[in-house]
Protein backbone atom coordinates (compact mmCIF):
# COMPACT_ATOMS: atom_id res chain seq x y z
CA UNK A 1 0.00 0.00 0.00
CA UNK A 2 1.06 3.58 -0.54
CA UNK A 3 3.20 4.70 2.16
CA UNK A 4 2.25 7.06 5.47
CA UNK A 5 4.41 9.88 6.61
CA UNK A 6 3.59 8.65 9.70
CA UNK A 7 3.52 4.55 9.88
CA UNK A 8 2.50 4.63 13.29
CA UNK A 9 -0.55 5.82 12.72
CA UNK A 10 -1.54 1.72 11.12
CA UNK A 11 -2.53 -0.66 13.41
CA UNK A 12 -4.06 -3.86 13.51
CA UNK A 13 -5.54 -4.66 17.25
CA UNK A 14 -8.12 -3.33 19.09
CA UNK A 15 -7.44 -0.54 21.67
CA UNK A 16 -9.49 -0.73 25.30
CA UNK A 17 -8.13 0.81 28.73
CA UNK A 18 -5.63 2.59 26.48
CA UNK A 19 -3.57 -0.34 25.04
CA UNK A 20 -3.57 -2.57 22.00
CA UNK A 21 -5.14 -5.91 22.55
CA UNK A 22 -4.15 -8.80 20.70
CA UNK A 23 -6.73 -11.11 19.24
CA UNK A 24 -6.10 -15.37 18.74
CA UNK A 25 -7.58 -14.66 15.06
CA UNK A 26 -7.37 -12.22 12.82
CA UNK A 27 -8.85 -10.63 9.46
CA UNK A 28 -7.92 -9.43 5.73
CA UNK A 29 -8.84 -5.32 5.21
CA UNK A 30 -8.75 -5.20 1.38
CA UNK A 31 -8.54 -2.44 -0.83
CA UNK A 32 -11.60 -2.16 -3.15
CA UNK A 33 -10.27 -0.48 -6.03
CA UNK A 34 -7.75 -3.98 -6.97
CA UNK A 35 -8.56 -6.14 -3.91
CA UNK A 36 -5.10 -5.77 -2.64
CA UNK A 37 -5.10 -6.69 0.75
CA UNK A 38 -3.76 -3.58 3.25
CA UNK A 39 -3.73 -5.44 6.90
CA UNK A 40 -4.45 -7.97 8.75
CA UNK A 41 -6.34 -7.07 11.84
CA UNK A 42 -6.68 -8.52 15.10
CA UNK A 43 -10.70 -10.15 15.56
CA UNK A 44 -11.94 -9.10 18.64
CA UNK A 45 -14.70 -11.60 20.76
CA UNK A 46 -17.46 -10.71 22.24
CA UNK A 47 -15.28 -11.40 25.83
CA UNK A 48 -13.23 -8.54 24.39
CA UNK A 49 -15.85 -6.05 24.06
CA UNK A 50 -16.73 -6.76 27.88
CA UNK A 51 -13.67 -5.75 28.90
CA UNK A 52 -13.59 -2.69 26.45
CA UNK A 53 -17.20 -2.05 28.08
CA UNK A 54 -15.30 -2.82 31.75
CA UNK A 55 -12.49 -0.42 30.58
CA UNK A 56 -15.17 2.24 29.42
CA UNK A 57 -17.31 2.18 32.54
CA UNK A 58 -14.27 2.50 34.93
CA UNK A 59 -13.21 5.15 33.24
CA UNK A 60 -16.49 6.82 33.34
CA UNK A 61 -16.36 8.59 36.78
CA UNK A 62 -13.24 10.42 36.25
CA UNK A 63 -14.67 11.70 33.08
CA UNK A 64 -17.33 13.04 33.97
CA UNK A 65 -15.96 14.90 37.05
CA UNK A 66 -13.31 16.66 35.23
CA UNK A 67 -14.51 20.35 34.41
CA UNK A 68 -15.71 20.44 30.95
CA UNK A 69 -13.12 23.18 29.92
CA UNK A 70 -10.23 20.68 30.87
CA UNK A 71 -12.43 18.09 28.57
CA UNK A 72 -12.51 20.59 25.80
CA UNK A 73 -8.58 21.25 25.73
CA UNK A 74 -8.13 17.14 24.97
CA UNK A 75 -10.90 16.96 22.24
CA UNK A 76 -9.21 19.75 20.77
CA UNK A 77 -5.92 18.36 20.81
CA UNK A 78 -7.29 15.51 18.93
CA UNK A 79 -8.70 17.95 16.07
CA UNK A 80 -5.65 19.11 15.96
CA UNK A 81 -3.91 16.06 15.81
CA UNK A 82 -6.57 15.03 12.77
CA UNK A 83 -5.65 17.63 10.84
CA UNK A 84 -2.10 17.41 11.17
CA UNK A 85 -2.31 13.95 9.84
CA UNK A 86 -5.09 14.82 6.94
CA UNK A 87 -3.22 13.12 4.08
CA UNK A 88 -1.90 10.29 6.32
CA UNK A 89 -5.65 9.48 7.02
CA UNK A 90 -7.32 10.21 4.38
CA UNK A 91 -5.14 8.42 2.38
CA UNK A 92 -5.70 5.39 4.62
CA UNK A 93 -9.47 6.30 4.21
CA UNK A 94 -9.20 5.77 0.46
CA UNK A 95 -6.79 2.64 0.86
CA UNK A 96 -9.83 0.93 2.67
CA UNK A 97 -12.93 2.26 1.59
CA UNK A 98 -12.18 3.46 -2.38
CA UNK A 99 -13.76 7.28 -2.44
CA UNK A 100 -11.40 9.55 -3.89
CA UNK A 101 -8.28 11.09 -1.92
CA UNK A 102 -10.11 14.86 -2.24
CA UNK A 103 -13.00 13.65 -0.66
CA UNK A 104 -11.11 11.20 2.01
CA UNK A 105 -9.36 14.07 2.87
CA UNK A 106 -12.32 15.71 3.25
CA UNK A 107 -13.97 13.63 5.36
CA UNK A 108 -11.17 13.67 7.94
CA UNK A 109 -11.62 17.89 8.23
CA UNK A 110 -15.61 17.13 8.43
CA UNK A 111 -14.82 14.35 11.18
CA UNK A 112 -12.38 16.80 13.02
CA UNK A 113 -14.80 19.63 12.94
CA UNK A 114 -17.07 17.77 15.01
CA UNK A 115 -14.57 17.95 17.55
CA UNK A 116 -14.07 21.19 17.22
CA UNK A 117 -17.78 21.96 17.56
CA UNK A 118 -18.27 19.62 20.84
CA UNK A 119 -15.41 20.95 22.35
CA UNK A 120 -16.85 24.34 22.35
CA UNK A 121 -20.20 23.25 23.08
CA UNK A 122 -19.33 21.07 25.90
CA UNK A 123 -18.33 24.62 27.92
CA UNK A 124 -22.11 25.49 27.21
CA UNK A 125 -23.72 23.08 28.65
CA UNK A 126 -25.99 25.16 30.28
CA UNK A 127 -28.66 24.01 32.91
CA UNK A 128 -32.04 25.88 34.53
CA UNK A 129 -33.46 27.53 37.43
CA UNK A 130 -37.50 27.29 37.16
CA UNK A 131 -39.72 29.77 39.49
CA UNK A 132 -40.93 27.51 42.31
CA UNK A 133 -44.58 26.79 43.12
CA UNK A 134 -43.98 27.62 46.65
CA UNK A 135 -41.87 30.16 48.99
CA UNK A 136 -40.06 27.52 50.54
CA UNK A 137 -38.62 25.60 47.81
CA UNK A 138 -36.35 26.18 44.47
CA UNK A 139 -36.26 24.43 41.33
CA UNK A 140 -32.87 23.58 39.34
CA UNK A 141 -32.19 21.38 36.37
CA UNK A 142 -28.69 19.95 36.04
CA UNK A 143 -27.24 18.56 33.04
CA UNK A 144 -24.94 15.32 33.37
CA UNK A 145 -23.75 12.81 31.15
CA UNK A 146 -25.95 9.72 30.38
CA UNK A 147 -22.63 7.06 30.96
CA UNK A 148 -21.12 4.58 29.27
CA UNK A 149 -22.07 4.91 25.34
CA UNK A 150 -21.32 2.29 23.08
CA UNK A 151 -21.55 2.18 19.15
CA UNK A 152 -21.73 1.02 16.22
CA UNK A 153 -20.64 2.72 12.63
CA UNK A 154 -20.85 1.46 8.99
CA UNK A 155 -17.92 1.93 6.30
CA UNK A 156 -19.46 4.45 4.26
CA UNK A 157 -17.54 7.61 6.46
CA UNK A 158 -15.04 5.22 8.38
CA UNK A 159 -13.89 8.66 10.01
CA UNK A 160 -16.44 10.74 10.34
CA UNK A 161 -19.37 8.47 11.97
CA UNK A 162 -17.08 7.87 14.84
CA UNK A 163 -15.97 11.15 15.14
CA UNK A 164 -19.82 12.54 14.69
CA UNK A 165 -20.72 10.30 17.94
CA UNK A 166 -17.28 10.16 20.16
CA UNK A 167 -16.77 14.17 20.00
CA UNK A 168 -20.73 14.47 21.67
CA UNK A 169 -20.12 11.83 24.00
CA UNK A 170 -16.70 12.76 24.92
CA UNK A 171 -18.10 16.70 25.20
CA UNK A 172 -20.57 15.28 27.44
CA UNK A 173 -18.42 13.74 29.67
CA UNK A 174 -19.59 10.03 28.84
CA UNK A 175 -16.96 7.31 27.61
CA UNK A 176 -17.21 5.55 24.50
CA UNK A 177 -16.90 2.08 22.65
CA UNK A 178 -16.79 1.70 19.20
CA UNK A 179 -17.12 -1.00 16.83
CA UNK A 180 -16.27 0.08 13.04
CA UNK A 181 -17.68 -1.60 10.25
CA UNK A 182 -15.22 -4.93 9.63
CA UNK A 183 -14.64 -3.05 6.26
CA UNK A 184 -12.96 -0.31 7.08
CA UNK A 185 -11.36 -0.30 10.74
CA UNK A 186 -7.86 0.99 9.95
CA UNK A 187 -9.01 4.83 10.09
CA UNK A 188 -11.15 3.71 13.09
CA UNK A 189 -7.97 2.80 14.52
CA UNK A 190 -6.04 5.47 13.51
CA UNK A 191 -8.02 8.04 15.62
CA UNK A 192 -7.49 5.64 18.71
CA UNK A 193 -3.31 6.25 17.95
CA UNK A 194 -4.32 9.71 17.62
CA UNK A 195 -6.80 9.70 20.48
CA UNK A 196 -4.11 8.44 23.01
CA UNK A 197 -1.42 10.85 21.45
CA UNK A 198 -3.50 13.70 22.86
CA UNK A 199 -3.85 12.27 25.88
CA UNK A 200 -7.21 11.39 26.37
CA UNK A 201 -7.26 8.99 29.38
CA UNK A 202 -7.15 5.44 29.08
CA UNK A 203 -10.85 3.97 28.87
CA UNK A 204 -12.12 6.77 27.63
CA UNK A 205 -12.31 6.35 23.60
CA UNK A 206 -12.35 2.77 22.50
CA UNK A 207 -12.14 0.62 19.71
CA UNK A 208 -13.16 -3.17 19.04
CA UNK A 209 -13.28 -4.47 15.32
CA UNK A 210 -14.70 -7.66 14.90
CA UNK A 211 -15.98 -9.71 12.12
CA UNK A 212 -18.47 -11.25 14.70
CA UNK A 213 -20.43 -7.67 13.91
CA UNK A 214 -23.37 -9.88 15.87
CA UNK A 215 -21.84 -11.03 18.96
CA UNK A 216 -20.11 -7.54 19.68
CA UNK A 217 -23.83 -6.16 18.98
CA UNK A 218 -25.39 -7.96 21.26
CA UNK A 219 -22.72 -7.01 24.08
CA UNK A 220 -22.88 -3.08 23.59
CA UNK A 221 -26.58 -3.27 23.50
CA UNK A 222 -27.03 -5.54 26.27
CA UNK A 223 -24.80 -5.03 28.53
CA UNK A 224 -26.33 -3.07 31.71
CA UNK A 225 -23.20 -0.69 32.36
CA UNK A 226 -23.42 0.84 28.86
CA UNK A 227 -25.78 3.79 28.96
CA UNK A 228 -26.75 4.93 25.35
CA UNK A 229 -26.44 3.06 22.15
CA UNK A 230 -25.77 5.05 19.37
CA UNK A 231 -25.82 3.37 15.71
CA UNK A 232 -25.72 4.54 12.04
CA UNK A 233 -26.45 1.73 9.11
CA UNK A 234 -29.01 0.15 7.72
CA UNK A 235 -32.88 0.09 8.54
CA UNK A 236 -33.40 -3.97 9.20
CA UNK A 237 -30.16 -3.99 11.60
CA UNK A 238 -30.91 -0.49 13.45
CA UNK A 239 -34.47 -1.98 14.37
CA UNK A 240 -32.81 -5.26 15.07
CA UNK A 241 -30.50 -3.35 17.69
CA UNK A 242 -33.10 -1.21 19.52
CA UNK A 243 -34.83 -4.08 20.50
CA UNK A 244 -31.69 -5.82 22.06
CA UNK A 245 -31.26 -2.39 23.66
CA UNK A 246 -34.87 -2.74 25.23
CA UNK A 247 -34.11 -5.29 28.32
CA UNK A 248 -31.86 -2.77 29.72
CA UNK A 249 -34.20 0.41 28.82
CA UNK A 250 -30.86 1.89 26.99
CA UNK A 251 -31.23 5.80 24.94
CA UNK A 252 -31.48 4.58 21.57
CA UNK A 253 -30.21 6.66 18.83
CA UNK A 254 -30.79 5.43 15.50
CA UNK A 255 -29.45 6.84 12.23
CA UNK A 256 -30.78 4.72 9.21
CA UNK A 257 -31.32 4.39 5.72
CA UNK A 258 -32.25 7.50 3.78
CA UNK A 259 -34.62 7.90 -0.12
CA UNK A 260 -34.17 11.42 -0.62
CA UNK A 261 -35.75 13.05 -2.94
CA UNK A 262 -34.14 15.69 -5.01
CA UNK A 263 -37.61 18.04 -6.53
CA UNK A 264 -36.34 20.48 -9.77
CA UNK A 265 -39.36 22.63 -10.02
CA UNK A 266 -40.20 24.67 -13.19
CA UNK A 267 -39.10 27.76 -11.78
CA UNK A 268 -35.55 26.50 -10.46
CA UNK A 269 -32.52 27.97 -11.25
CA UNK A 270 -31.62 24.67 -13.67
CA UNK A 271 -27.52 24.80 -13.33
CA UNK A 272 -27.69 25.77 -9.74
CA UNK A 273 -29.67 22.29 -9.71
CA UNK A 274 -27.29 20.76 -11.69
CA UNK A 275 -24.24 21.64 -9.04
CA UNK A 276 -26.18 20.38 -5.69
CA UNK A 277 -27.31 17.29 -7.29
CA UNK A 278 -23.88 16.16 -8.59
CA UNK A 279 -22.77 16.90 -5.34
CA UNK A 280 -25.62 15.27 -3.16
CA UNK A 281 -25.65 11.81 -5.74
CA UNK A 282 -22.10 11.23 -6.49
CA UNK A 283 -20.69 11.76 -3.68
CA UNK A 284 -18.71 9.10 -2.72
CA UNK A 285 -20.09 7.05 -5.52
CA UNK A 286 -23.93 7.86 -4.12
CA UNK A 287 -23.10 5.53 -1.22
CA UNK A 288 -24.44 8.29 1.40
CA UNK A 289 -27.25 8.02 3.83
CA UNK A 290 -28.28 11.33 2.39
CA UNK A 291 -27.81 10.92 -1.56
CA UNK A 292 -30.11 11.98 -3.67
CA UNK A 293 -32.18 8.51 -4.39
CA UNK A 294 -34.78 10.10 -6.05
CA UNK A 295 -34.96 13.19 -8.76
CA UNK A 296 -38.13 14.83 -9.38
CA UNK A 297 -38.61 16.91 -12.30
CA UNK A 298 -41.62 19.11 -12.79
CA UNK A 299 -42.59 18.16 -16.86
CA UNK A 300 -42.10 21.39 -17.99
CA UNK A 301 -38.34 21.44 -17.23
CA UNK A 302 -38.03 17.69 -17.90
CA UNK A 303 -36.12 17.91 -21.09
CA UNK A 304 -33.66 20.56 -20.30
CA UNK A 305 -32.46 19.28 -17.05
CA UNK A 306 -32.35 15.39 -18.18
CA UNK A 307 -30.13 17.00 -20.86
CA UNK A 308 -27.66 19.28 -18.62
CA UNK A 309 -27.57 16.23 -16.37
CA UNK A 310 -26.48 13.90 -18.91
CA UNK A 311 -23.70 16.28 -19.99
CA UNK A 312 -22.39 16.85 -16.24
CA UNK A 313 -22.61 12.80 -15.95
CA UNK A 314 -20.26 12.28 -18.90
CA UNK A 315 -17.50 14.29 -17.13
CA UNK A 316 -17.28 12.21 -14.24
CA UNK A 317 -14.18 10.62 -13.92
CA UNK A 318 -13.99 6.97 -12.90
CA UNK A 319 -10.99 5.56 -11.44
CA UNK A 320 -8.69 4.54 -8.01
CA UNK A 321 -9.20 7.45 -5.63
CA UNK A 322 -5.75 7.28 -5.07
CA UNK A 323 -5.14 8.53 -8.72
CA UNK A 324 -5.43 12.37 -10.04
CA UNK A 325 -8.72 14.17 -10.28
CA UNK A 326 -10.81 10.98 -9.94
CA UNK A 327 -14.68 11.48 -9.18
CA UNK A 328 -15.41 8.48 -8.67
CA UNK A 329 -13.97 5.27 -7.04
CA UNK A 330 -15.53 1.89 -6.60
CA UNK A 331 -18.14 0.59 -5.10
CA UNK A 332 -17.93 -0.89 -1.20
CA UNK A 333 -18.37 -5.07 -2.66
CA UNK A 334 -19.25 -7.39 -5.55
CA UNK A 335 -22.74 -7.45 -3.75
CA UNK A 336 -23.48 -3.88 -3.87
CA UNK A 337 -22.95 -3.99 -7.53
CA UNK A 338 -24.81 -6.72 -7.95
CA UNK A 339 -27.67 -4.75 -6.09
CA UNK A 340 -27.37 -2.01 -8.31
CA UNK A 341 -27.98 -4.19 -11.68
CA UNK A 342 -30.48 -5.66 -10.04
CA UNK A 343 -32.88 -2.68 -9.33
CA UNK A 344 -31.59 -1.03 -12.84
CA UNK A 345 -32.87 -4.35 -14.32
CA UNK A 346 -36.02 -4.30 -12.70
CA UNK A 347 -36.78 -0.35 -13.70
CA UNK A 348 -35.86 -1.43 -16.91
CA UNK A 349 -38.05 -4.34 -17.29
CA UNK A 350 -41.20 -1.87 -16.26
CA UNK A 351 -40.58 0.77 -18.67
CA UNK A 352 -37.28 2.88 -17.59
CA UNK A 353 -34.45 3.87 -19.84
CA UNK A 354 -30.79 3.70 -19.32
CA UNK A 355 -29.15 6.65 -21.38
CA UNK A 356 -25.40 6.04 -19.80
CA UNK A 357 -23.38 3.39 -17.94
CA UNK A 358 -26.28 0.79 -16.37
CA UNK A 359 -23.21 -1.42 -15.67
CA UNK A 360 -19.70 -2.30 -14.18
CA UNK A 361 -16.15 -0.79 -15.86
CA UNK A 362 -15.69 -4.49 -16.01
CA UNK A 363 -17.42 -7.34 -15.02
CA UNK A 364 -14.77 -8.36 -12.22
CA UNK A 365 -14.45 -4.95 -11.50
CA UNK A 366 -15.55 -3.12 -8.45
CA UNK A 367 -16.15 0.11 -10.83
CA UNK A 368 -19.82 1.03 -11.62
CA UNK A 369 -20.43 3.41 -14.12
CA UNK A 370 -21.87 6.70 -13.48
CA UNK A 371 -25.94 6.13 -14.97
CA UNK A 372 -28.29 7.67 -16.10
CA UNK A 373 -31.69 6.60 -16.15
CA UNK A 374 -35.26 8.42 -16.81
CA UNK A 375 -38.73 7.11 -16.89
CA UNK A 376 -38.85 5.64 -13.37
CA UNK A 377 -41.92 6.09 -11.47
CA UNK A 378 -42.25 5.96 -7.78
CA UNK A 379 -43.44 2.18 -7.30
CA UNK A 380 -40.11 0.63 -8.86
CA UNK A 381 -37.62 -0.62 -6.23
CA UNK A 382 -35.02 1.84 -8.03
CA UNK A 383 -37.38 4.85 -6.51
CA UNK A 384 -38.31 3.02 -3.27
CA UNK A 385 -34.88 1.12 -2.06
CA UNK A 386 -31.70 2.94 -1.15
CA UNK A 387 -29.60 2.25 -4.47
CA UNK A 388 -26.16 3.39 -2.72
CA UNK A 389 -24.46 3.22 -6.37
CA UNK A 390 -23.62 6.10 -8.79
CA UNK A 391 -27.29 5.95 -10.59
CA UNK A 392 -29.20 9.63 -11.12
CA UNK A 393 -32.84 8.10 -12.09
CA UNK A 394 -35.21 10.39 -12.73
CA UNK A 395 -39.06 10.64 -12.17
CA UNK A 396 -41.30 13.64 -13.59
CA UNK A 397 -44.07 15.20 -11.78
CA UNK A 398 -46.89 17.61 -12.93
CA UNK A 399 -47.45 20.26 -10.25
CA UNK A 400 -46.25 21.03 -6.50
CA UNK A 401 -48.84 19.09 -4.78
CA UNK A 402 -47.80 15.71 -6.57
CA UNK A 403 -44.02 16.11 -6.01
CA UNK A 404 -44.65 16.71 -2.13
CA UNK A 405 -47.07 13.55 -2.29
CA UNK A 406 -44.44 11.64 -4.42
CA UNK A 407 -41.30 12.59 -2.50
CA UNK A 408 -43.31 11.64 0.64
CA UNK A 409 -44.31 8.30 -0.60
CA UNK A 410 -41.36 6.40 1.39
CA UNK A 411 -41.45 5.06 4.78
CA UNK A 412 -37.94 6.63 5.01
CA UNK A 413 -37.54 10.22 6.13
CA UNK A 414 -34.05 11.20 6.48
CA UNK A 415 -32.64 14.17 3.81
CA UNK A 416 -34.90 16.04 1.09
CA UNK A 417 -33.88 18.72 -1.13
CA UNK A 418 -35.54 20.78 -3.44
CA UNK A 419 -34.98 23.63 -5.96
CA UNK A 420 -36.99 26.95 -6.53
CA UNK A 421 -37.20 30.26 -6.36
CA UNK A 422 -40.64 31.47 -5.73
CA UNK A 423 -40.57 32.07 -1.96
CA UNK A 424 -43.96 30.51 -1.49
CA UNK A 425 -43.29 27.61 -3.00
CA UNK A 426 -39.92 27.43 -0.73
CA UNK A 427 -42.29 27.69 2.67
CA UNK A 428 -44.89 25.45 1.28
CA UNK A 429 -42.64 22.33 0.29
CA UNK A 430 -40.06 22.54 2.95
CA UNK A 431 -42.64 22.15 5.47
CA UNK A 432 -44.39 19.56 3.65
CA UNK A 433 -41.63 17.49 3.31
CA UNK A 434 -41.58 14.51 5.85
CA UNK A 435 -38.37 14.82 6.58
CA UNK A 436 -35.37 15.14 9.49
CA UNK A 437 -33.40 17.29 6.86
CA UNK A 438 -34.00 19.58 3.79
CA UNK A 439 -31.71 21.16 1.60
CA UNK A 440 -33.63 24.49 -0.35
CA UNK A 441 -31.45 25.27 -3.04
CA UNK A 442 -28.10 23.07 -1.81
CA UNK A 443 -27.69 19.77 -2.02
CA UNK A 444 -24.41 19.74 0.57
CA UNK A 445 -26.31 19.91 4.25
CA UNK A 446 -24.08 18.18 6.47
CA UNK A 447 -21.69 20.07 9.23
CA UNK A 448 -21.27 20.35 13.11
CA UNK A 449 -23.44 23.27 13.78
CA UNK A 450 -26.88 21.61 12.29
CA UNK A 451 -28.85 18.77 13.80
CA UNK A 452 -28.52 15.68 11.44
CA UNK A 453 -30.81 13.59 12.00
CA UNK A 454 -33.92 11.56 10.24
CA UNK A 455 -37.74 11.11 11.17
CA UNK A 456 -39.86 7.63 10.27
CA UNK A 457 -37.72 4.95 9.72
CA UNK A 458 -34.88 6.77 9.12
CA UNK A 459 -34.32 6.48 12.97
CA UNK A 460 -34.42 9.27 15.41
CA UNK A 461 -31.98 11.24 18.06
CA UNK A 462 -29.73 13.80 16.04
CA UNK A 463 -25.74 14.71 15.75
CA UNK A 464 -24.27 18.22 15.30
CA UNK A 465 -25.51 21.29 16.82
CA UNK A 466 -26.33 21.62 21.14
CA UNK A 467 -29.08 18.76 20.20
CA UNK A 468 -26.22 16.16 19.31
CA UNK A 469 -24.97 17.41 22.12
CA UNK A 470 -28.54 16.66 24.93
CA UNK A 471 -28.45 13.44 23.27
CA UNK A 472 -25.71 12.61 25.77
CA UNK A 473 -27.10 14.29 28.30
CA UNK A 474 -29.46 13.24 31.43
CA UNK A 475 -31.74 15.99 32.49
CA UNK A 476 -32.04 15.72 36.43
CA UNK A 477 -34.56 18.08 38.16
CA UNK A 478 -33.13 19.26 42.09
CA UNK A 479 -36.37 20.35 44.13
CA UNK A 480 -34.43 22.27 47.01
CA UNK A 481 -37.57 22.22 50.01
CA UNK A 482 -37.58 23.67 53.36
CA UNK A 483 -36.05 27.18 52.50
CA UNK A 484 -38.30 29.28 54.70
CA UNK A 485 -37.52 30.48 57.95
P1 LIG B 1 -24.37 -1.28 5.70
O1 LIG B 1 -25.38 -1.51 4.64
O2 LIG B 1 -23.90 0.11 5.84
O3 LIG B 1 -23.26 -2.30 5.69
P2 LIG B 1 -25.18 -2.49 8.16
O4 LIG B 1 -26.33 -2.09 9.01
O5 LIG B 1 -25.13 -3.90 7.67
O6 LIG B 1 -25.20 -1.45 7.00
O7 LIG B 1 -23.81 -2.20 8.89
C1 LIG B 1 -23.59 -1.08 9.70
C2 LIG B 1 -22.82 -1.53 10.93
O8 LIG B 1 -23.61 -2.49 11.62
C3 LIG B 1 -21.50 -2.23 10.62
O9 LIG B 1 -20.56 -1.87 11.62
C4 LIG B 1 -21.84 -3.71 10.75
O10 LIG B 1 -20.74 -4.51 11.10
C5 LIG B 1 -22.85 -3.66 11.87
N1 LIG B 1 -23.76 -4.82 11.91
C6 LIG B 1 -24.26 -5.52 10.89
N2 LIG B 1 -25.05 -6.51 11.35
C7 LIG B 1 -25.06 -6.43 12.69
C8 LIG B 1 -25.69 -7.15 13.76
N3 LIG B 1 -26.52 -8.17 13.52
N4 LIG B 1 -25.46 -6.75 15.03
C9 LIG B 1 -24.65 -5.71 15.29
N5 LIG B 1 -24.04 -4.98 14.33
C10 LIG B 1 -24.23 -5.33 13.05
Amino acid sequence: MGKLHDQALLKYASYWQGNWQSAARSFNVTNPANGEIIGTVADATAADAKKAVAAADTAQADWAARPAAERAKLLMRWQQLMLEHQDDLGLLLTLEQGKPLAEAKGEIAYGASYLEWFAEEAKRVYGDTIPAKSSDQRIIVLKQPVGVVAAITPWNFPNAMIARKAAAALAAGCTFVVKPAQLTPLSALAMAELADRAGIPAGVFNVVVSTDAKAIGKVLTEDPRVAKFSFTGSTNIGKQLAKQCADTVKRVSLELGGNAPFIVFDDADLDAAIDGLMASKFRNAGQTCVCTNRILVQDRVLDAFTEKLQQAIGKLKLGNGTDDKVDIGPLISDEACDKVDELLQQATENGAKVHCGGKRQAADSLFYLPTLVTGVNNDMALAQQEIFGPVAAIQSFNDEAEAIKLANATEFGLAAYFYSRDIGRIWRAAEGLHYGMVGVNEGMISNPVAPFGGVKQSGYGREGSKYGLADYMDIKYLCLGGLDK
